[in-house]
């Protein structure tokens, strides 16, 4: 038996999800989109006789913007660590120092495959140039092109996954993943999007919970208490007229919304605990 975690990186458009659906596409067995570990968001498992290949992307979108951004690169770069093989994907038509750039600057541990994506549009010649780009970089194990939109290569880049994996038991069994706690999963975006938004010391004062979680007919409704320390971080969650919060609360809805597949009502409450972090049952209702 082989199993193991592999983690999908690129760019935007790069094909993550589309490479996603078509691994998935090809071997369904199990899929939760409500799952996620502390540094990764379970996109898929597959599960087979002699294998389990446990699929997921790294936290926080990798927005060009943010490429030099030091807090998200050692975000991307401890999820990338943490797995037994990192799929670093790009798009065969784009700048391709651009992404040596990007994926040389993560300096992995962790094997990497490249993963040349879009082959049906681009030329074989020029394939075959990106191909030998890519084999000549340290980090580089396999070079492997695919088409994920038309399911080109797909089959092959299983097999080289597993292959690559250890041996080793299933991590995971039918039942477990519904049985994961979704509104730990949600206080996670949020969290996630509290390191994006706010400065400095701000978000590791800063912990989410998750007060409410209603399935309603044609939405999730989410409430969660943003805890804080002080009146001065109270402050600077809310920004200037509540503008820092609004924010927040819009780029966490959009991302729990493509967690858990559904529109959101996200409604999300700052409160000042002066001592949360000494306070033992506080820090057991926080899920510490
Ligand atoms: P992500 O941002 O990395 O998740 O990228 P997506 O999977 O959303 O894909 C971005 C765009 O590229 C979409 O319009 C896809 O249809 C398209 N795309 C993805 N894979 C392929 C491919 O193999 N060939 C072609 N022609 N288009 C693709
Ligand atoms: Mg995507």
């Amino acid at each position: 038996m082989k199993s193991g975690f592999v983690n999908i990186f690129g760019k935007p458009n790069a094909g993550k999800s589309t490479l996603l659906n078509a691994l998935v596409g090809e071997k369904l067995a199990i899929v939760s989109h409500k799952v996620q570990t502390t540094r990764h968001r379970i996109k898929a498992i597959l599960t087979g006789d002699d294998h389990q290949v446990i699929i997921s992307d790294t936290p926080g979108i990798i927005d060009p913007k943010y490429r030099l951004h030091e807090k998200m690169m050692l975000a991307v770069k401890n999820a990338l660590e943490d797995v037994d093989l990192a799929l670093l994907i790009v798009d065969a038509r784009d700048d391709m120092e651009e992404n040596n750039a990007i994926f040389s600057s993560l300096k992995l541990k962790v094997p990497a495959f490249i993963i040349i994506n879009k082959s049906d549009i681009v030329k074989n010649e020029d394939l075959e140039k990106v191909t030998a780009y890519f084999k000549e970089q340290p980090y580089c194990k396999e070079v492997i092109c695919i088409s994920a939109l038309k399911k080109k290569g797909i089959d092959e880049l299983l097999k080289k996954i597993i292959d690559f994996l250890p041996e080793g038991d299933p991590f995971y069994q039918g039942d477990d993943l519904s049985d994961l706690p979704t509104k730990f999963f949600v206080s996670e975006l949020i969290r996630e999007k509290i390191f994006l938004l706010y400065e400095d010391e701000i978000p590791y004062h800063a912990t989410v919970l998750v007060t409410e979680f209603k399935e309603k007919t044609t939405l999730i409704k989410v409430a969660a208490d943003i805890i804080v320390q002080r009146d001065t971080q109270k402050g600077i969650i809310l920004g200037e007229g509540g503008s820092m919060i609004k924010k927040l609360g819009t780029e966490a809805r959009k991302e729990i919304e493509a967690f858990l597949g559904s529109k959101v009502f996200l409604e999300l409450f700052v409160k000042v605990r002066p001592k949360w972090r000494d306070n033992e049952m506080q820090l057991k209702e926080y899920g510490y």
